[in-house]
């Protein structure tokens, strides 16, 4: 079996200000350990000021969003280099709340995977299924086709770059985490789908994290799962003792 080391994210989504960003920022920074990978996706107006907090720390600096398009007439938006300006080494795409609340689709999905792995970022995909999909049992139907979509056109030297997240719509920010047991049902399926799209190579290479309401209570058990390898964190993230805790959980599981 390929030896994939761990990955916990910290999506802070739109919450905090700048101290509480900087203090959170130098919390994680000053109690993780190396056997994990570590980023943090901050608000935009605050990757700055947490980069710089973090900068001699393993610890990476993420944005939670981006704009496809190099530069131009898109109110509002940020581009791929304005974040690299920032210190952003990995981006978050495809996130449920992106697809459910801001309705984004496979298309644009797509293109922002495109546009990050060609500006060379690394970047964070995330599919799941809804609780009407899981119901109808069409969970791997689901993340078979969001990841199709989302992959279509990537190279596979760019797998390199590419974490995928199963986070099912339902668990996110619920409270209700998936089984240990359906999470690794579903993160198989997944590989499996990598095969299909790739190779086995590529597919026992790829980081593939569980994200829906992660907490240090269930933490371990999730990791210990043979295809999870680590965690996309929420609400947990928001807590330093709660978050490194849940790194720390990344030794007990993906690593044994
Ligand atoms: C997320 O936003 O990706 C997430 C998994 O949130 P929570 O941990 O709060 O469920």
């Amino acid at each position: 079996m390929a030896t994939r080391k761990p990955f916990v994210g910290g999506n802070w989504k739109m919450n905090l200000n700048r101290a509480e960003a900087v203090d959170l920022a130098g919390a994680v920074a000053d109690g993780v350990a190396d056997h994990v990978d570590v980023a943090v996706f901050p608000p935009i107006p605050y990757i700055e000021s947490v980069g710089q907090t973090i900068r001699l720390s393993a610890v990476k600096v993420g944005a939670q969003d981006f704009y496809f398009e190099p530069n131009g007439a898109f109110t509002g938006e940020v581009s791929l280099a304005m974040l690299r300006d920032l210190g952003v080494s990995v981006v978050l795409v495809g996130h449920s709340e992106r697809r459910h609340v801001l309705g984004e689709d496979d298309a644009l999905i797509n293109r922002k995977m495109l546009a990050a792995l060609d500006a060379g970022f690394d970047l964070i995909l995330c599919v799941g299924e809804t609780e009407v999909q899981r119901r109808a049992e069409q969970t791997d139907a689901i993340t078979a086709a969001q990841s199709c979509f989302a992959l279509a056109g990537v190279r596979s030297q760019q797998m390199s770059q590419v974490t995928i997240a199963y986070e099912p719509v339902w668990a996110i920010g619920t409270g209700q985490n998936a089984s240990p047991a359906d999470a690794q049902s579903a993160h198989l399926a997944i590989r499996g789908t990598l095969v299909q799209l790739f190779s086995e190579p590529v597919a026992a290479a790829t980081r593939i994290i569980y994200g829906g309401s992660v907490k240090p209570a269930n933490a371990q058990q999730l990791f210990a799962q043979d295809d999870v390898d680590g965690g996309l964190i929420g609400g947990a993230s928001l807590k330093a003792s709660d978050f490194l805790a849940i790194t720390h959980a990344t030794l007990l599981g993906v690593a044994q």
